[in-house]
């Protein structure tokens, strides 16, 4: 029997076209970006599809947007056996992370793809992308379950755990890398799955978290950063967490700014996650003197998560649970592969 597959449509460089005018890419809508894709026809598979009411560049992606595909995710959920989301490779990495912590309990694939090139571009990677996203999500153990049974990323011949990712490029096809965790498939004559099918559990029911609180905080700090600028940051009523990109493994400089700050954010209840802004390892509060002071003051580590995960975790987290001591348990536990633990 074919397997269901839904391609869910929000836009991004995968369907946009260059307007002569002005030179800039502008999205089109999915009629277009099918029409360059015959292909998809002959696929061993049922191929429905579904678009946003407008495409859109993914740099316009919100919270809302999030709960949209989740919704249609659910919604189809029990009709389909896999989902393909085409998705502008901007942000794609955000969107990744809030879907893992959004649907859990997934027993089917929900795999991103987008391109850097435009489908009717003749070197286009979309093409590829997108035949072999729908391959992925199409794929079946010989039990009949689904190989992928998480949120991934497929781009450039290569599947990776959705909130592990990170877009590293700009301008080169192979525009995603996920530094702390191995690829989940690689693309060649065949799809090698590395995916150990013994740690997937069996018969998940899926659950559905709509919740997030969205009053979180980003800041990387730099050397020299005039802390006291950023006390608008360190507020509770105005951020109920806040995720700080430190220096190496997890450090910061020895300034008594930063520390008052910090200090009276979690005194009046803020959520403090640091994560590194090195783009592969793990935050190991202590190590060093100049993180000392993080682990004493209750700031919890985010081990090696990126910055995507890490914010899509609060966000998830604070949304859904109330106590400090909840919150406190879940952002340190790995929910969904998010972390190495
Ligand atoms: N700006 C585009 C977007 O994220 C880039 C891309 O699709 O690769 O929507």
């Amino acid at each position: 029997m074919k397997a269901k597959i839904l391609l869910i449509y929000t836009g991004g460089t995968i369907g946009m076209i260059k307007d002569l005018r002005t030179g800039e890419l502008k999205s089109l809508d999915f009629n277009y970006v099918f029409d360059h894709i015959p292909e998809l026809e002959r696929l061993h598979v049922d191929l429905s599809s579904i678009s946003f009411e407008k495409a859109i560049d993914s740099s316009d992606m919100t919270y809302a947007h999030w709960k949209q595909l989740v919704d249609i995710i659910n919604d189809n959920y029990e009709t389909y056996d896999g989902f393909v989301v085409l998705h502008g490779s901007d942000t794609m990495a955000y969107t990744a992370s809030a879907l893992s912590f959004m649907l859990q309990g997934l027993t089917k694939p929900i795999i991103l793809t987008g391109s850097q090139l435009p489908i009717g571009t003749i070197r286009t990677d979309g093409k590829e992308n997108l035949i072999t996203a729908v391959e992925i999500a199409a794929a079946k153990n010989a039990d009949g379950s689904a190989i992928v049974q998480e949120v991934a990323i497929y781009f450039e011949y290569s599947l990776y755990r959705g909130n592990r990712c990170t877009k590293i490029s700009a301008n080169q096809f192979e525009a995603f890398s996920s530094p702390n965790y191995p690829p989940l498939a690689v693309a060649g004559v065949t799809i090698e799955y590395k995916l150990d099918q013994n740690l997937i559990k069996k018969r998940h029911v899926l659950q559905v978290y709509k919740n997030l609180e969205t009053r979180i905080g980003l800041l990387k700090i730099y050397p020299g950063i005039p802390f006291k600028n950023y006390e608008f940051l360190f507020n509770v009523k105005q951020f109920k967490g806040i995720v700080l990109e430190t220096f190496g493994a997890g450090n910061a400089p020895n300034n008594q700014d930063m520390i008052d700050l910090i200090t009276n954010y979690i005194d009046a209840g803020g959520i403090i996650l640091n994560v590194t802004q090195c783009s592969s390892g793990s935050v190991r509060q202590g190590q060093y003197q100049t993180s000392s002071f993080f682990e004493k003051i209750g700031v919890l580590s985010g081990k090696d998560m990126t910055t995507e995960a890490a914010l899509a975790k609060l966000m998830f987290v604070l949304g859904n649970y109330s106590t400090r001591e909840e919150r406190i348990n879940k952002l340190n536990l790995n929910l969904v592969g998010e972390l190495t633990v």
